[in-house]
């Protein structure tokens, strides 16, 4: 890929870099984008990390993720823009918009989604990759920065993260390789997965029950919606339902399962999961979002009852590939 020496060579004769990552952040992209500040702190360069979204309380942990903004800080001026773990401008949000419109600046696409629209001027896109970070690692051994145990374990978040634990189907030889090295230089895999997947608030954990009381199935498919309303009777504050819907396909019976989530602003969020041989990014691309085979996610407009019957409906019309096609 030799777009990296491109984005090294980017990166090295930047002056001030603006990072940012995703909307309602995950492991991934919280992992991935601090891994990458850390890296710049250690080249000396001026940066500034930022993302629409608070870092989640459960991924304080992860060096570097004290470095997030919400803004941009007035005087600031970029000269390079890195995007991290998205799949196209609008999922960077808010604060990113301008920078990305601004034609006259410089910028980097850093991702591993299928459905990635190469949004940037220089874009490392492997989508072989289970994680952004897995591809990352690449990057900072081309700018010849050493692996420090901050940056390992920020690394290894990401990692664990979007492959649950070393347990999706997008883990190849190459994803326990990175991971390998990094434990070699510092994580502690065993307690980041404590970390990042085990460790949740009752409040969490009451959004869940929420959540499963309320399930549905039908032809396959398996489904709860969680409405502002039920949220706010239960005094539950969170963003998303995170994990629900890989908890809904473990059901036996199911192929396919969606999780909506009904925002403050009656936006629907949409979490997809499938089994190998329904490929869900399809349905999540032609609803405005993107994301993997099997795991996808889009946010598309209100009312909740109206979204539900569409979506499911698409849904239950997801065909099944021959396995291997992913
Ligand atoms: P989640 O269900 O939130 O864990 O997301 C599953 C996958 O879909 C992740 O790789 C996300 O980055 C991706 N994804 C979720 N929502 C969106 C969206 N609105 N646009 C693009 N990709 C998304
Ligand atoms: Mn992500
Ligand atoms: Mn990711």
């Amino acid at each position: 890929m030799n777009q990296i020496d491109d984005a090294v060579k980017a990166i090295k004769s930047a002056q001030r870099i603006l990072l940012a990552t995703h909307v309602v952040p995950d492991p991934d992209a919280i992992g991935s984008t601090a891994a990458l500040g850390l890296v710049l702190k250690e080249h000396g360069k001026s940066f500034v990390i930022v993302c629409d979204d608070p870092v989640p309380s459960d991924l304080r942990f992860v060096p570097g993720s004290d470095l997030f903004e919400r803004s941009v800080p007035d005087g600031f001026s970029p000269d390079l823009f890195i995007g991290l773990d998205a799949s196209d401008r609008e999922r960077l949000g808010k604060i990113s918009m301008p920078y990305l419109n601004d034609s006259a600046l410089l910028t980097i696409n850093i991702d591993h989604h299928i459905t990635n629209l190469n949004y940037a001027s220089i874009n490392l896109v492997d989508p072989g990759a289970a994680a952004t970070s897995e591809l990352l690692i690449r990057l900072i051994d081309a700018l010849g920065i050493a692996v420090s145990p901050d940056i390992a374990i920020a690394l290894m978040a990401a990692l664990v993260g979007d492959t649950r634990a070393f347990s999706t189907n997008s883990v190849t030889s190459k994803t326990l390789a990175v991971a390998a090295r990094l434990v070699e230089s510092g994580a502690d895999v065993a307690e980041i997965i404590n970390s990042v997947l085990y460790r949740r608030t009752v409040d969490q954990l009451r959004l869940w029950a929420l959540a499963l009381n309320t399930l549905q199935i039908e032809d396959g498919v398996i489904w709860t919606v969680v409405s502002h309303e039920s949220r706010k009777a239960l005094g539950l504050h969170q963003k998303g339902v995170n994990g629900i819907s890989n908890l809904l396909l473990s059901a036996e019976e199911a192929a396919v399962s969606a999780t909506f989530f009904e925002d403050h602003e009656g936006r629907v969020e949409i979490s997809f999961r499938s089994r190998p041989g329904y490929n869900v990014a399809e349905v999540a691309l032609s609803l405005g979002g993107g994301g993997h085979a099997l795991a996808a996610g889009c946010t598309i407009d209100g009312p909740i009852d109206a979204a539900v019957g569409r979506v499911i409906g698409l849904l239950k019309k997801v065909e099944r590939q021959p396995p291997g096609v992913e």
